[in-house]
């Protein structure tokens, strides 16, 4: 009989953290690590793809201000010196919204973790973001840590490097079960069984197919976005001249953000929706809700100083969201060599770069010692508080 192959990681997802964990995989020493990948890298089902994204030190909660100062400062660079080019871009960040608001949280965090964000008042923020009105609001935070992240060599860059230092990703390859009883552990796939020593599972929004127990705590919502040509030169909208933003209202999805022009014409705007819904992530994508896109143009002439000129482009994107907004990074109970990766809730592109370290980390050592991630795993925990019922009622809301 044939003696069987047992890979020492598998990955399953090719999305951001599953590439991230692939990275880290091999950086902590996995011999030819394999990822799956249903489809192929960069493809526009999930969440990973697109040409921006936002990095930000302004968060509600210091645990996430905290673990983003240590993602700046340790992992984006680790990953740029491997990829030998940039990938985050410095752009001022502009957070705002109504007085008494949610924006209050927002000031607090910031100044508890002691990050670079100042305060602002409405004088000063219109002086130096003029393409802005800041209508309702009594101040801005100024976050001199942002950056737009690139998003898609991110994704490039991750392939390239992981390839180069001997991993293998296969696409076209859909993972159709996991036996965590099983040692090593079975994955059973629609090209055939794979043994693995070490699995981490990345799969986005079809996480609930391979892991059923987390159901409970997970819901897929589907987004729009859209780009826009506004009146003026276009070098006024690039980064670096542009800033990333987010006005932070107090109502349900009351959460609208926008990127400078980048790699792809006009400047993005979507809205962050995270009422729990069930929308079905076979729905191809580019299936646009056009009172979505009313919505955003509507926001857009709002908000901008410049007119709106017209639509430059459009998209779907999902998210993977828990209640609270806190990601899932945990062993499974029963098998701790057999790790899953939920990182999204529309809010951890930022954070990928460490959240492949902690992946990696928790499927070869079997812990991650890094205080930043021991100071919320109990958030980011199988089950985590509060309990699901809790969950589908009382969303927390750290984005
Ligand atoms: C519109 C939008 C805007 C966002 N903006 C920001 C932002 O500004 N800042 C920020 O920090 N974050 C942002 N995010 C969040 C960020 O993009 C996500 O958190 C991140 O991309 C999640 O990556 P992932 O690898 O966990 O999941 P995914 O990208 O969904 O990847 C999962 C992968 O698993 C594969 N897969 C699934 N099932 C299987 C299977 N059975 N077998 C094999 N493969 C499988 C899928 O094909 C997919 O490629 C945004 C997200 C969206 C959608």
């Amino acid at each position: 009989m044939a003696a069987v192959d047992v890979r020492s990681m598998v990955i399953v997802g090719g999305g951001l953290n599953g590439l991230a964990t692939l990275f880290h995989g091999l950086r902590l020493g996995a011999t030819r690590p394999l990822l799956l990948e249903r489809f192929q890298v960069g493809h526009d089902r999930a969440s990973s793809h697109g040409p921006s994204r936002i990095a930000r030190s302004t968060y509600p909660h210091v645990g996430y201000v905290r673990l983003m100062r240590a993602t700046f400062a340790e992992e984006w660079p680790r990953l740029e010196r491997a990829a030998e080019e940039p990938l985050l871009f410095r752009s001022s960040g502009v957070f705002f919204g109504p007085p008494n608001g949610p924006i209050d949280a927002y000031a607090k965090a910031v100044a508890d973790a002691g990050v670079e964000v100042d305060r602002l008042d409405l004088r000063t923020a219109r002086a130096m973001f003029p393409m802005l009105r800041f209508g309702e609001c009594d101040f801005a935070l100024h976050d001199r840590t942002a950056a737009l992240i690139a998003s898609a060599r991110v994704l490039r860059a991750l392939e390239r490097v992981s390839r180069a230092g001997g991993a293998e990703i296969q696409s076209g390859t859909r993972v159709l079960a996991i036996d965590p009883t099983h040692d090593p552990i079975r994955i059973e796939t629609d090209r055939g069984e794979i043994f693995a020593e070490r699995v981490v599972v990345t799969a986005g929004p079809w996480m609930s197919e391979l892991a059923p127990a987390l159901a409970p705590r997970l819901f897929v919502a589907r987004q729009n976005l859209a780009y826009f040509e506004l009146e003026g030169s276009r070098e006024e909208f690039r980064v670096g001249r542009f800033p990333v933003f987010a006005r932070i209202g107090a109502g349900e999805n009351d959460f609208y953000y926008g990127l400078p022009e980048f790699d792809h014409p006009g400047v993005k705007v979507a809205r962050h929706v995270t009422t729990a819904r069930d929308d079905d992530p076979e729905t191809p994508s580019g299936t646009f809700d056009e009172d979505a896109l009313e919505d955003l143009r509507a926001f857009a002439i709002r908000e901008f100083v410049p007119a709106v000129r017209g639509l430059a482009g459009a998209d779907t994107c999902m998210y993977t969201c828990t209640a609270t907004e806190d990601f899932v990074l945990a062993p499974h109970p029963a098998n701790p060599r057999l790790v899953f990766g939920s990182a999204c809730s529309g809010h951890a592109f930022k954070f990928g770069p460490m959240i492949g370290r902690i992946l990696a980390e928790l499927a070869l050592w079997g812990d991650c010692r890094l205080p930043e991630y021991q100071a919320l795993r109990t958030e980011f925990s199988w089950v985590g508080p509060p309990s699901p019922a809790d969950c589908a009622f009382q969303p927390r809301g750290v984005v």
